[in-house]
């Protein structure tokens, strides 16, 4: 991607401005002026001097909110989407997931990659923490660079594997990747892409690995320890025979939680399991759609919640969802726990916070995005909130119900990332929408003879 210019200043001048800010400020009558990658101040719209910008965007009809975030993607996955159906999560793994990721290459990497950033931009996601996969944890980390998003990925550890033989490596090999990859992608791409070390979960990782990867990201400050946990049934059973823990106790036990440490799903865990994430300060990632979609239960959110565990949400992976949509996993995840909890719970603000600060907060990059504050990068999408699905009211109590409740991803007209335009009334300014599509099908085909 291009550099712009050095001084490039941008305004937006929208209908209000969601700022998801500490006290939930929602601005009117102002906009926003942008000095190449940070959001530099809000300008009166009275007094606004068009001719000090290199571009004013008049953007009067739609509503500017920070760019979402989203705690747990695989983007290896997505060229799968609609062939793993109806299935558990071992099972799920066993018979589709492993086989599939098993046999990309470099090219099915690039595009499933491509097909992913295009989807989660297209749908006003601007950040991501990827789960990467098994080999080629480069082709990902590059297109994540080259298509202007921020995000965290790196290789997906593997070095047991009882459900698909073939689908690991030797823990000496994964190690010494790793420390490559860390190397020479973390905070590259102007500091928009940071390394995430991925174990995959616990019944696909020696011990030792576990270990030596949160002792290698110690070198990686600003990093993330990514994995997941305690997702479904069958799978803690497991983890109890073979360790006679439970699932959580048993990542304590090794040393491996802490405030940088973020664990997908956490859908079934005791009340000591509860405690340590709370003392360890752990982070959750809550992907409602795939807890559903692979039967494995609804988490306990509300109970996370009230107890200060940190919790944002994911899409997870395209064939668990089918979508990487923002938008499903807000709606659903409010409401899948107001039949448990009542209506009061998971209120639609809350539920915003979730997807944007929240998550800046999870991934401790919340200095610099996850709200629209001065200083902060310029992150932001535009939504049109005046659809036919839409609320008629204009009033800020409807809102946050509008966005979470109301809106799709088609709602979403303009996405920046630090500062550049990647999508711009609807039309992406990084990936040809019918190339990529037709590329992702030629590749599929071909992926799928190397099974
Ligand atoms: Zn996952």
């Amino acid at each position: 991607m291009m550099k712009s210019k050095k001084g490039k200043k941008i305004l937006i001048i929208p209908k209000r401005i969601v700022t998801a800010d500490w006290s939930n400020t929602i601005i009117k009558n102002q906009a926003v002026e942008i000095v190449d990658d940070k959001i530099y101040s809000f300008v009166p719209v009275n007094q606004i001097q068009k001719q000090n910008y290199d571009e004013v965007y008049d953007a009067r009809n739609l509503t500017l909110i920070p760019g979402f975030i989203q705690t747990h993607v695989h983007l290896s996955q997505t060229l799968f989407r609609g062939l793993a159906e109806d299935l558990p999560l071992l099972e799920w793994l066993r018979l589709k997931i492993f086989p599939f990721e098993n046999a990309h290459n470099n090219e099915s990497l690039k595009v499933t990659a491509q097909l992913s950033i295009n989807e989660l931009l297209m749908g006003g996601t601007t950040t991501f923490l990827d789960m990467g996969t098994l080999r080629y944890g480069e082709v990902v980390l590059q297109e994540m660079i080259d298509s202007g998003i921020r995000g965290f990925s790196g290789k997906c550890l593997i070095d047991i594997n009882d459900l698909y033989l073939e689908f690991k490596s030797s823990t000496n090999e994964e190690i010494n990747e790793i420390r490559n990859l860390a190397q020479n992608y973390h905070n590259t791409g102007d500091g928009r892409i940071k390394y995430s070390f991925s174990p995959r979960f616990v019944l696909s990782c020696t011990e030792e690995l576990l270990k030596e990867t949160k002792e290698i990201m110690k070198d990686f400050p600003g990093s993330i320890y990514h994995t997941h946990s305690s997702e479904s049934v069958d799978e803690i059973n497991e983890v109890r025979k073979r360790f006679h823990k439970e699932n959580i106790e048993y990542f304590n036990s090794i040393g491996v939680l802490d405030d940088h440490t973020v664990l997908a799903h956490c859908v079934h865990t005791s009340e000591n399991e509860k405690k340590l994430l709370k003392n360890k300060n752990t982070r959750i990632a809550h992907c409602p759609s795939a807890n559903m979609k692979l039967g494995s239960g609804i988490a306990p959110i509300q109970q996370y919640l009230k107890e200060g565990i940190s919790v944002t949400l994911g899409s997870d992976g395209a064939p668990c969802n089918n979508n990487l949509s923002i938008f499903n996993e807000m709606r659903l995840a409010s409401l899948i726990q107001k039949p448990i909890h009542g209506t009061k719970v998971m209120d639609a603000q809350t539920i915003f916070r979730m997807a944007t600060i929240d998550g800046a907060k999870a991934l401790h990059i919340d200095k610099e995005v996850g709200s629209i504050e001065i200083g902060k990068k310029a992150d932001l999408v535009l939504i049109d909130l005046d659809t036919h699905s839409n609320s008629y009211s204009d009033l800020d109590e409807s809102i946050y119900s509008d966005i979470v409740f109301s809106s799709t991803t088609e709602n979403v007209r303009s996405v920046m990332v630090d500062g550049r335009w990647i999508v711009k009334e609807r039309d992406s300014l990084v990936y040809d929408q019918r190339e990529i599509i037709s590329k992702g099908k030629e590749e599929l085909k071909n992926l799928l003879k190397r099974l």
